[in-house]
């Protein structure tokens, strides 16, 4: 079977995807409208012609910039996203390149890109949920092989000596580079995933299991170890256990999913009487509060031993904290930009803890993608294409999003 050129990176990528699998090519054919379909199934060289025709269709965007990557890039914090060409490393021998064929919308991309937190450089490619293709591998590379699905989080590397780093917990070292809206050693600011390639040290790359679905897996890269980890930190694993879960967005489906898959008893507290029906008939939560319900949350007082808060706007804590048990734990994960007020009293007479915590260290992300592959779990999406992401940042603004938004990276942008 003839193989795509590797200097087609792209469609060597899709044929490494569809290789081997009749199904998963006439997926990428129906999505992508091969010109061709018969004479394409299980044959790379005569497959080759029409889906790369097909691919490359309606891509025209002009980009800014020079370089052998395309993004879409925010300029100011008006956060408007256009394409924006830089130039990506070459592939090192720790390296991976993987070419991107997903990439999820988290809403700290939204928070970053409008420089919500104050921190942002521009012009600046968001995404930090990146799975795809590996295309190449460094000369000391062995545990990732070109073709397979790979993935990258919020994070692309740290120092590697200190107490965290020792434990396996990157995300708390001082070291540490963020994916996108962070600088290399040399300076050179950092480029997140709505682009068309990314190379990354070994050490922050993600096997990505090949049951799951590209495009439901990119945001467990972000959203879903973001809650997978305290979960399992602060206990709230066991099952049984009744949680609540604020917020049901990107990150609180995922934490549903979680809460399920360990057996606790999950209740999603909302602002949404609209997203009951589906919280409780497809995501399969035990209980729905309408939080700005005074009798539904009266109800549900003194009845959970742990809380999720995944909310990314600014929130009153003390009408969650009354959920709580005695002994309860209130972890908060959503990183609204105003500070919160924490009544003492609310806290001391039920002894409860109050925590934080950050997506998640790489080693526990591995886990964690293996446990979503072990039970089916993947996230709720809706894919768009990258003409789509501006739109999509609006709906976000306005909670209008089932439960993720994915860009079609590889059906979207050709460098
Ligand atoms: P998202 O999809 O927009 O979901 C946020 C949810 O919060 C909404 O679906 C909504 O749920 C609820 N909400 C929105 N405004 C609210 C308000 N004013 N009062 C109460 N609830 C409100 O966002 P996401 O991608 O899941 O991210 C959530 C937050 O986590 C963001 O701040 C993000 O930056 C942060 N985050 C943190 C980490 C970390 O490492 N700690 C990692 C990733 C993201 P309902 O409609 O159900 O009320
Ligand atoms: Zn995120
Ligand atoms: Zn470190």
């Amino acid at each position: 079977m003839a193989v795509p050129a590797k200097d087609a990176p792209r469609e060597y990528a899709i044929f490494c995807q569809a290789d081997g699998s009749g199904e998963r090519l006439e997926y990428l054919v129906k999505e992508y409208g091969a010109a061709d379909k018969a004479a394409t199934i299980g044959d790379a060289a005569t497959f080759t012609a029409p889906v790369k025709e097909a691919l490359h269709k309606g891509c025209t965007h002009q980009a800014e910039g020079s370089g052998d990557c395309l993004g879409f890039a925010a300029r100011d914090a008006s956060g408007v996203l256009t394409p924006y060409r830089f130039e990506r490393r070459p592939v090192g021998p720790d390296d991976i390149r993987i070419q991107i064929t997903h990439s999820g919308i988290c809403h700290s991309d939204l928070h970053q890109i409008k420089n919500e937190w104050g921190n942002s450089t521009f012009p600046m490619v968001p995404g930090h949920e990146i799975v795809g293709i590996v295309t190449e591998v460094g000369s000391n590379v062995t545990d990732f092989k070109v073709g397979e699905h790979a993935g990258i989080g919020c994070l692309i590397d740290s120092c590697g000596k200190c107490e965290q780093c020792a434990v396996s917990e990157e995300q708390y070292c001082k070291g540490g580079i963020f994916t996108y809206n962070g600088a290399y050693p040399d300076g050179t600011a950092t480029q997140g995933g709505y682009s068309t390639h990314y190379v990354v040290n070994k050490r922050f790359a993600l096997h990505v299991p090949k049951s799951l679905p590209l495009e439901g897996a990119a945001p467990l890269l972000c959203a879903g170890i973001t809650t997978y980890s305290p979960m399992r930190y602060y206990g709230l694993d066991k099952p049984g256990t009744k949680i609540g879960v604020v917020g049901l967005g990107g990150l609180g489906h995922m934490a549903v999913k979680w809460g399920k898959a360990f057996g606790c008893e999950v209740t999603v507290i909302s602002t949404s009487p609209s997203k009951k029906d589906e919280a409780l008939n497809r995501l399969g939560a035990d209980k729905f509060v309408v939080s700005r319900n005074k009798e539904e949350m009266e109800a549900a007082a003194g009845t959970l031993d742990g809380i999720v808060d995944t909310v990314s706007a600014k929130h009153d804590l003390v009408t969650y904290l009354s959920l709580l048990k005695t002994n309860g734990k209130f972890v908060i994960v959503g990183v609204p930009a105003e500070p919160f007020e924490l009544p003492s009293f609310a806290v001391v007479f039920k002894r409860l803890t109050v925590g934080g915590s950050l997506i998640g260290g790489i080693k526990e992300t591995q886990e964690m993608l293996d446990f979503a592959a072990q039970h089916g779990i993947v996230c709720d999406t809706e894919k768009i294409g990258i003409d789509y992401v501006n739109t999509a940042m609006e709906r976000l603004v306005k909670n209008d999003v089932h439960y993720r938004f994915v860009i079609d990276i590889q059906g979207s942008l050709v460098a």
